[in-house]
């Protein structure tokens, strides 16, 4: 029998897919819960704090303000399962939040947060393209000193190689269709923010690029309505499978992907203290 095939897609999704079709199905298809990593729940806390910093009137965007909204965005997340599921020490949680700190720090050297014309901070968009539904966060839109729409990203990750700057650019031009779509205007420019060394990328939406987006992510939600008709996702290794949630389930590392389910849901479960979940029939 085939399985339930995802309505929409995301930059994320599609970079999963093409990634590794196996992990895809684990996360999107199975939607299987994965443990909280402590370098994923650092960009959520700043991009929290960058959020706040850009609520705040553009004068107000100071070091020290954005410090106090990395404490506001602190307290904020501190029941979050994302969060408490870390069980830091006293010392780890210290040094959790020192490097948080340091990345919003070093986010004053890539640009002056009192000259950005904020527009919108967190927007989630969603646009029906030829073959497949779209969706999105960006984390900034703004408009820039000649009127035109500016989207901004923010990577807590570090700087990737020139191969893959690539891949978290097709990414990022997924949010200038999403920009265009619903708001009937096309981005002048997209820039990644990689806050850890600090580096910006910027890259200009051109007609290819917007024509890319349209026909790759046809062929991605293609080729998952076939593996999910067939059942058929297969692993494909890369330096990814180092960082990979299911690498114990994988074939390609002797795992059995038929044990994920039950056992990623036991361990939420558990984790939660709660009884386990439902298994999806
Ligand atoms: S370990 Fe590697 S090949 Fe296996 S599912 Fe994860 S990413 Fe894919």
């Amino acid at each position: 029998m085939g399985l339930p095939i995802p309505q929409t897609l995301s930059p994320s999704s599609m970079g999963c897919y093409t990634s590794c079709p196996l992990a895809f199905k684990f996360s999107y298809v199975q939607r299987l819960p994965e443990p909280p990593s402590a370098p994923a729940s650092k960009g959520t806390l700043v991009h929290l704090a960058l959020q706040h910093l850009h609520w705040r009137a553009p004068e107000e965007r100071t070091i020290e303000a954005a410090l106090a909204d990395l404490g506001r965005a602190s307290r904020e997340l501190e029941g979050d399962a994302e969060f408490s599921g870390l069980e830091l020490t006293p010392e780890q949680l210290e040094q959790f939040r020192a490097e948080a700190e340091v990345l919003v720090r070093r986010y004053f050297e890539l640009e002056d947060p009192t000259r950005v014309r904020t527009i919108g901070v967190e927007l989630k968009l969603s646009a029906q393209l030829e073959r497949v539904m779209l969706r999105g966060i960006i984390d900034r839109l703004e408009i820039d000193d000649d009127g035109e729409l500016v989207i901004t990203d923010y990577k807590t990750g570090s700087t990737p190689s020139e191969r893959w700057e690539q891949k978290s650019l097709a990414g990022v031009h997924v949010y200038s269709v999403l920009c265009e779509q619903v708001f009937g205007r096309r981005p002048a420019r997209v820039q990644l923010l990689y806050l850890s060394k600090p580096e910006a990328i910027i890259a200009e939406p051109s007609d290819v690029f917007m024509r890319g987006v349209n026909q790759r992510s046809g062929a991605v939600m293609e080729a998952v309505r076939k593996a999910c008709s067939r059942d058929d996702f297969r692993p494909k290794t890369s330096a990814l499978c180092d960082y990979c949630s299911f690498r114990e389930f994988c074939p390609s590392f002797g795992g059995d992907p038929q044990q994920a389910e039950v056992v990623m849901k036991e361990r939420a479960a558990t984790a939660a203290g709660c009884p386990p979940l439902p298994l999806a029939v």
